[in-house]
């Protein structure tokens, strides 16, 4: 009977002749539009920092204040000592700014995302989930013990036949903005969807918060949806706001419950105060400095208007992820890799993170870009593409 060794090194050769493995970058700067690694500089179109906060010196000054204050480790879980008054002041502000009775802060957003499934639903419950729902939600609703239904992305009709035919307690489950396409869900149709058939809407909101709608509050703020229309609303840190961590907003009843039953909440340690501060700080200047999001949608519309003109294969986006459809896996690493020579990092996005045959290179624009930053990206498109 072969081993474990055998049967790791036949997988790992697999994913090797199926231009399916995945590599590291090691970087040795902070993040912004130009990083560092071996020695060379790179114009990144790859990271989530999509207001240019994660190395902003506000931020950098509140981490540096509190973790002289709190330490660098919280030292237990939020339940046990590790809950500070930092934690607090974050989840007050991120309740307040979202427009919802509570707010609790998770270590991670795919911590929130499993701990709040498994904690909401159980056996006999439905829970029904976008196709290209992020990884975390995925396993977060074959966890619960719900039975677990999909539907083809963003189609509203699949969606109410299957919620007309069920009879079970049922949570809808979506991203705000979809994480590999960069496309929205009809949240509004959605959360009638979901009123119509007596169903609970929860929404991943880790690519719209801080970017869409009209104050930044995100993709429900967009769709201009309550907490009634959308009774959970989870979001991340580690994007707009440019830190660490996650939060989950909604009504006392859920958070409540979510203290007492979610397990990822529960038994882990609480992220460092310093993160909550500098993520407060973060959350303050997206705030205060609107002209982020709108210089964002500028740039936004500056690359897709270039990548048209050149006829590149973009996708139905009007996010800061624009990804650009190449089709096959080994195609796409190419065209990364000939990128990566040209001194621009843009992520090859290949199975299973996205269907078979939908490899593509995922663009990400940031705030901290200047416009000859974008020209310089489609210049080198256009350079690269006409290649094959
Ligand atoms: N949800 C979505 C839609 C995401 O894109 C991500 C991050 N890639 C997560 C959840 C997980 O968040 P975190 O990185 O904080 O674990």
């Amino acid at each position: 009977m072969p081993g474990f060794n055998d049967r790791l090194q036949a997988v790992l050769n697999q994913r090797q002749q199926d231009g399916l493995y995945r590599r590291r970058l090691t970087i040795d700067s902070a993040q912004g539009p130009v990083i560092r690694l071996g020695g060379r500089e790179y114009l990144n179109f790859c990271s989530n920092d999509y207001l240019g906060l994660a190395a902003h010196p506000k931020v950098i000054a509140s981490f540096r204040q509190a973790a002289t204050e709190y330490g660098v480790g919280s030292g237990a879980s939020h339940l046990v000592c590790g809950h500070s008054s930092a934690h607090h002041e974050l989840e007050e502000a991120l309740a307040e700014f979202t427009g919802r009775p509570r707010a609790l802060l998770f270590s991670s957003g795919y911590m929130a995302n499993v701990g709040t499934l498994t904690a909401l639903l159980q056996r006999g419950d439905t829970v029904f989930q976008d196709k290209l729902n992020h990884a975390s939600l995925l396993d977060g609703g074959l966890h619960s013990g719900a039975r677990f239904r999909r539907f083809p992305h963003n189609d509203m009709a699949n969606l109410a036949h299957k919620l007309a035919a069920s009879t079970a307690c049922s949570l809808v489950v979506v991203d705000g903005v979809f994480s590999m396409d960069g496309d929205a869900a009809p949240l509004a149709k959605l959360a009638r969807l979901c009123t119509d058939h007596n169903a609970w809407l929860m929404v991943d909101d880790a690519h719209g918060f801080g970017v869409a709608g009209p104050t930044g509050a995100g993709s429900v703020e967009e769709a201009d949806l309550s907490g009634q229309d959308v009774p959970i609303l989870m979001a991340t840190l580690g994007k707009a706001l440019g830190t660490a961590g996650a939060f989950v907003a909604g009504s006392e009843l859920l958070i409540e419950t979510l203290i007492q039953q979610a397990r990822n909440y529960i038994y882990t340690t609480a992220i460092p105060p310093a993160v909550a501060a500098a993520s407060l700080t973060a959350l303050q200047l997206l705030t205060e400095e609107a002209w982020r999001r709108e210089y964002l949608g500028q740039l936004i519309s500056r690359f897709r208007r270039g990548a048209e003109q050149l006829g590149l294969p973009l996708m139905a986006s009007a996010s800061a992820i624009q990804p650009l459809l190449v089709g096959d896996a080994a195609q796409a690493t190419a065209l990364s890799e000939r990128l990566k020579e040209c001194g621009l990092l843009i992520g090859a996005i290949r199975p299973p993170t996205v269907p078979a045959g939908t490899a593509r290179l995922r663009v990400t624009l940031s705030a901290a870009h200047s416009e000859t930053q974008v020209d310089r990206l489609l210049d080198n498109l256009a350079r690269c593409w006409s290649h094959d």
